[in-house]
């Protein structure tokens, strides 16, 4: 008999969470009118909100904070960060920041001017922020099949090669600062991109003297997915092919909250000295001194042993393994999810799931709100709430895809809880034919409502 799977870790610290009941929960979401982010979190029993900044170090990565070098310049821990990052992707340079937008913020403030196009696989949404906000434009070249929930194609995140041309050839050089591949590519559910694409995203790029840059928050989860999908890597090990991976890039940004599995930070890396010594200036400006740039000696050292971590095999095949446990339960009851199922999270497709509820009512949001009253599990709209108004016509944009997308948290939760989860969708599921109201808007804010937006029930 095939062994069963089991964490890939034993518990050291815990800490405790608790089930409350029904009616203590209708009573929390109604005061948070509705909007799982105004929960306490102690009204939560299990958190899928998100997989950043929300996984468990390990004993060697608490224990490298101790000895955490809080020196202004040149700390040893700066150079125990700068080792790792040039053993794993290669870079000779690098510059450490708070998060991941910060990195982007310093890079793209070196890179993207006004009028400028910025190509890549569904840009996550503050990539896109920070582009927007300098007047230039992110232009989606994901291919067709990540659209389609129940394409079984097993690298969702890669880049149209020929969308990526037509937008080459129709800008001039100038205009086109870079191109962003996204790895793993959250927008679009986790999924992962191909080193065949990347390979051939770069060769485009360098035809057309267009440089290439990875936002790398999930790289080691997409090394998996290539290791598995990909018959030349089967034999490779994740090292190996993380290595192979940014050989292509020029230069790479991070939040480390995610891959890093540490609780905040973020860097970026490069190639070249010309592009770290201009993207310097702006680093010591927004985030701090080149060798500590918004991070603490104690957070830089936990960092370069989650980079250690992240990589190793053992870590990532149980990683892959959990989601992919929750995913497939849900998937042997009928319940619609995004297929295959991704690195970090699974996405299920509220419009299949809730199909009485009507579009102008939040069909994600709904399903969100009823995950919690039957479980106290929070997960996360990312439908019309999340694609906000159009700024012109101010009406609703809706996107093709209602989804509830349940992240993660690395090494926080075993499968028993993946369990409750997936037991409480299986009762919505089962009765979803008696769910056809949703919700309706008492108030929100200009932009990015979904964080304070309130609602009640129709
Ligand atoms: C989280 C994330 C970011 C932004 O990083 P923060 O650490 O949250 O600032 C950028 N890109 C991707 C793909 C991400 O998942």
């Amino acid at each position: 008999m095939e062994l069963p799977f089991a964490e890939s870790y034993k518990i050291k610290m815990v800490e405790p969470i608790y089930r409350s009941t029904r009616e203590q929960r209708e009573e929390w979401i109604k005061e948070a009118n509705y909007n799982l982010f105004n929960l306490k979190s102690e009204q939560v029993y299990i958190d899928l909100l998100t997989d950043s900044g929300t996984g468990a170090m390990s004993d060697k990565q608490w224990a490298a904070l101790m000895t955490g070098d809080e020196s202004y310049a040149g700390s040893s821990s700066y150079y125990n960060l700068k080792n790792a990052i040039r053993n794993i992707f290669g870079f000779e340079y690098f510059l450490p920041t708070h998060q991941g937008r910060a990195a982007e913020n310093v890079l793209f403030s070196v890179l993207v001017k006004e009028g400028n196009v910025v190509p890549g696989n569904s840009h996550f949404d503050t990539t896109k922020g920070h582009i927007e906000f300098r007047k230039a434009k992110a232009i989606d070249c994901t291919v067709d099949e990540a659209f389609d929930t129940e394409s079984l194609h097993p690298f969702k995140g890669n880049i149209d090669l020929v969308k990526l041309e037509s937008v080459y050839s129709s800008y001039n050089r100038e205009q086109i600062p870079m191109v962003i591949v996204t790895l793993t590519c959250n927008t679009s559910g986790g999924q992962p991109v191909s080193m065949q694409n990347l390979r051939d995203v770069t060769a485009l790029s360098q035809k057309y003297g267009v440089k290439v840059v990875f936002d790398s928050a999930r790289f080691a989860e997409n090394a998996w997915f290539i290791k598995e999908r990909e018959d030349d890597y089967r034999n490779s090990s994740i090292k190996d092919i993380v290595a192979e991976m940014f050989s292509f890039a020029d230069a790479m940004t991070m939040s480390s909250k995610k891959d890093g599995i540490v609780n905040i930070g973020g860097f970026m890396a490069m190639k070249t000295e010309e592009l770290y010594k201009q993207a310097s200036v702006f680093n010591i400006m927004y985030e701090g001194f080149n060798t500590y740039g918004g991070m603490a000696g104690r957070d830089m050292n936990a960092l370069s042993v989650g980079l250690d971590e992240v990589t190793n095999e053992h870590y990532l095949k149980n990683r892959i393994q959990q989601v992919a446990y929750l995913g497939n339960r849900l998937i042997e009851w009928g319940i619609p999810v995004q297929k295959p199922i991704g690195g970090h999270a699974v996405f299920i497709d509220a419009k299949h799931f809730l199909s009485h509820v009507p579009k102008e009512e939040y069909i994600a949001q709904t399903l969100a709100i009823e995950l919690y009253l039957e479980a106290g599990v929070r997960g996360v709209e990312v439908g019309t709430l999340l694609a906000d108004r159009d700024p012109e016509t101010k009406e609703n944009r809706y996107p093709k895809l209602e989804m509830l997308r349940l992240a993660i948290p690395r090494r926080t939760y075993t499968n028993n809880h993946m369990d409750v989860v997936a037991v409480a969708l299986k009762n919505i599921f089962d009765r979803r034919e008696k769910i056809v109201r949703g919700y309706k808007i008492k108030s929100e804010a200009p932009i990015m409502r979904h964080f304070s937006v309130e609602l009640e029930h129709v």
